[in-house]
């Protein structure tokens, strides 16, 4: 960033955050009416209590939630505190993903195409790992439609920026391929192991376009650090002394079980390594190569 004006860099930031959280607002929507079976272009958006629809006003992502104190503007029914924060989430992912892209997005006179291509496409997996990982929060299933392409955009991202991303092509198709069958094959053994099938085929979908778009040798990590994550939130719900619908609206008590979704604690290891992994060289270099 230290070729950037400060001028520049506080209205990239700005535009950067309302980018992700206009996003984030658009993800709010896919999460409830895909797996509904509901267009995601009408209605528009509904008070879900009095059916109202929301004026464009009342939809600004975040402000509009914290002015009406997270209640409907015509009914005054409570509105879910997850959808400001899905949009915060979403607006800071935009911008940590960004980062480290900026200073040569803007080297030389020009635009530079190439960062641009590996920041759209890291915001892209983001976004999208998101949205999976909020369904499968709620509903303990991974959507294939979401989870199937991203694999293909990670092995184009290495194709075309692989040297800028320090991901090539070799490392990308064998973390798609590894993360795919490697899971899938733990999974089926687990299940062989255990008589009950535990970790969906749907993870291995997550873990394939994780690979592709890491590489392989961010694998181990990614399963480590979701594994670590997933075992303390259940030991943190067990010390609450609740399964009740931390995660999602429709809520893990009405699901199956005892059982935790893997999918989220996948994604939140993959995004972590997409954001820190730079850091983590410069202080671990023996374990990342
Ligand atoms: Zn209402």
């Amino acid at each position: 960033m230290s070729s950037v004006p400060l001028a520049v860099t506080v209205p990239v930031i700005l535009l950067l955050m309302l980018w992700g959280a206009l996003w984030g607002s658009f993800l709010n929507v896919v999460v409830y009416r895909v797996p509904a079976g509901l267009s995601i272009v009408r209605p528009r958006s509904r008070c879900p209590a009095c059916l109202t629809p929301i004026a464009s006003w009342h939809n600004i992502p975040v402000v509009s939630w914290v002015w009406l104190r997270g209640a409907c503007a015509s009914c005054t029914a409570p509105i879910s505190v997850r959808y400001p924060a899905v949009e915060a989430t979403a607006a800071v992912l935009a911008l940590a993903v960004a980062m480290p892209w900026l200073a040569s997005t803007w080297g030389g006179d020009s635009l530079q195409w190439r960062p641009l291509v590996a920041l759209v496409g890291e915001q892209g997996f983001v976004f999208v790992w998101l949205a999976i990982a909020l369904i499968d929060a709620d509903r303990f299933e991974v959507y294939d439609a979401m989870s199937l392409p991203l694999p293909l955009l990670g092995l184009a991202l290495a194709a075309v920026v692989g040297e800028e991303r320090g991901v090539d092509w070799q490392a990308s198709g064998i973390g798609a391929l590894v993360g795919g069958a490697g899971f899938a094959l733990v999974s089926w053994s687990y299940g062989r192991i255990s008589g009950r099938e535990g970790l969906g085929l749907g993870d291995a979908y997550i873990l394939s376009g994780a690979g592709a778009l890491l590489g392989v040798g961010a694998l181990p990590a990614v399963i480590v650090a979701a594994a670590v994550q997933g075992l303390l939130f259940a030991a943190g719900l067990l010390l609450v002394g609740s399964r009740a619908s931390v995660l999602g609206e429709r809520g893990i008590a009405s699901a199956r079980h005892l059982a935790l979704p893997f999918g989220p604690f996948l994604v939140v290891a993959s995004v972590q390594w997409l954001l820190l992994h730079r850091g983590l060289a410069a202080v671990l270099p023996w374990a990342v190569d």
